[in-house]
């Protein structure tokens, strides 16, 4: 294919769906065949100023919009995201990788926001008390607090930015959204269906690039609150930056999850959790469980713990039957890859190598198999970085106490898991364990929208998580008023004035 037949991801400004004028553009790449999809543009500082115009423009009206207007989009939009899924979990498994049940799994998460979003009628409500003095009352308003802007990682292209856009949509705001640029074609589609689900023009804008256009949002004065997922140290940067210029910031981080499993545990459902929870989505879930203690006597089931990673199979994430699919790119492969080495070099014992292996058909695909670690120490560079990758660490510890002890000691808190069949120990690990979201029983504990993301300590900055209640209040203002009205201008109210409903 030559340059110019290959399509061209556009932006989204003022409802319509326009090609970049930039001269910077890169390639989205199928990471299983290294065909090139599209390219994507990095937009012009004045293309980014126009999508930000046009969602200020629309902020005036759509701020004022009825609760049942703005429910029905949402109500449609869902309908819609639906009747797409098998081509949305195709256009993201061709781009990102992942397996199609997967896909459709990451639209689907997605997906239960919009249906939250929906009810937004019962969630953007106020409070009041009745009588806080003589004859005054006192009440607050939840009210949208402008142009909102949302940045979002490669490894959920279809859920994360369902995360942003429907609630801050929801709750009265408009949006200027920056998506992974390794992946932005599931959510410019996602993009199409939320304008053919009724969102106006200006109240959705969606602008490609890379630091520059994250920059602009961060600093730019028209935009009032930032969601960024994505590693923590873009995140870390994107919150001090947004957070200098004035602007509410929620950043949802990197990870490194560790699963306690008790020498109790149902065996056999045990391990098949950890496999897919470690390997599956090629390990690249920032909820994956990439580290596991065996405590105790289980530290026994680590050849079965091998025997089932083996099982999984690499292939295309559109193969049928495949079980872990490519890494995004060609750079996280070789990230991967050095972290491997480092693991051998550091001196943990290589139980299964994934490097290298044959895949018919894929012979140019990012692909590693499921590795395992035994003896990881605490100071090796495959336990101290984030891997992203198939890789699992196994670690040993004498009690339970000592695998908490381990697990708060690493400065992240996105997710946990403890397996066993003892209520007491169970909710003593819920109770001491300093982590964000914990699974019992459950290996990728992430709450379902009636419930926040709620990362802790280094994988998260800013005090509210995304969806759920908690963004409510993320993407909304509260105005207390306090009223008294004074019986007497009653009576010259009921005189002098005719109501007609
Ligand atoms: P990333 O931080 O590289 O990119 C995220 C976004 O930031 C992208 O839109 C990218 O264009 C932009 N960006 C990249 N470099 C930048 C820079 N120097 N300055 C400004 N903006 C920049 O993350 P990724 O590799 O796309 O995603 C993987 C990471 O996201 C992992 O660390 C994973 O744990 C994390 N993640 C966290 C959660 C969570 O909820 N905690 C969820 C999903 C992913």
């Amino acid at each position: 294919m030559t340059a110019s037949s290959i399509p061209t991801v556009k932006l989204l400004i003022n409802g319509e769906f326009v090609e970049s004028k930039t001269s910077e553009w890169r390639e989205v790449v199928n990471p299983a065949t290294q065909e090139v999809l599209a390219r994507v543009p990095f937009a012009t500082a004045d293309e980014i100023e126009a999508a930000i115009a046009s969602a200020a423009a629309a902020f005036k009206t759509w701020r004022k919009t009825a609760i049942g207007t703005r429910a029905r989009i949402f109500l449609k939009y869902q309908q819609l995201i639906r009747e797409h899924m098998p081509e949305l979990a195709a256009t993201l498994t061709a781009e990102q990788g992942k397996t199609l049940a997967d896909a459709e799994g990451d639209v689907f998460r997605g997906l239960e926001v919009v249906e939250h979003a929906a009810g937004i009628g019962n969630l953007q409500l106020g409070e009041l008390a009745n009588n806080v003095a003589g004859g005054v009352d006192t009440y607050t308003l939840l009210q949208p607090i402008g142009v909102c802007a949302g940045i979002t990682p490669f490894n959920f292209p279809a859920m994360i930015p369902l995360w942003m856009f429907p609630m801050a949509i929801a709750t009265g705001n408009t949006f200027v959204l920056k998506p992974s640029e390794q992946d932005p074609m599931v959510t410019m589609r996602l993009a199409e269906l939320a304008l053919e689900a009724g969102i106006p023009a200006g109240v959705l804008n969606i602008i490609h690039g890379g630091p520059d256009a994250v920059n602009a949002l961060c600093d730019h004065k028209e935009i009032k609150a930032v969601s960024f997922v994505g590693s923590t140290h873009v995140g870390t940067h994107v919150y001090n930056r947004a957070s200098l210029n004035g602007k509410r910031v929620q950043c949802m981080m990197g990870a490194k999850n560790h699963a306690i499993i008790m020498p109790d545990a149902n065996k056999e459902q045990t391990l098949n959790a950890i496999a897919g929870a470690a390997f599956g989505a090629a390990g690249q879930r920032c909820m994956a469980l990439p580290v596991v203690i065996l405590v105790g006597e289980s530290k026994n089931w680590l050849p079965e713990l091998v025997e089932r990673a083996k099982t999984l199979r690499v292939n295309a994430g559109c193969e049928p039957g495949t079980d872990v699919g490519p890494v995004i790119s060609r750079g996280a492969l070789a990230r991967i890859t050095d972290l491997i080495e480092s693991g051998v070099s550091e001196g943990a014992t290589l139980e299964l190598d994934g490097r290298n292996p044959q895949v018919p058909g894929y012979e140019n695909g990012n692909f590693v198999a499921p590795t395992l670690f035994s003896g990881v120490t605490t100071d090796m560079r495959i336990y101290n970085e984030e891997i992203f990758g198939p890789v699992l660490c196994v670690m040993t510890a004498d009690s339970m106490d000592e695998a908490i002890d381990i697990i708060n000691r690493n400065p992240n808190g996105n997710g946990t898991a403890i397996f066993t069949r003892s209520g007491a120990a169970a909710r003593r690990f819920q109770e001491d364990i300093d982590v964000g979201q914990v699974g019992i029983n459950l290996p990728i504990p992430v709450p379902v929208p009636i419930f926040s993301f709620t990362g802790s300590r280094a994988s998260k900055l800013g005090d509210l998580g995304p969806y759920g209640k908690q963004v409510v209040q993320f993407y909304t203002q509260t105005k207390t008023v306090t009223a008294r009205w004074f019986d007497e201008d009653a009576e010259a109210g009921a005189l002098n004035t005719t109501i007609s409903l």
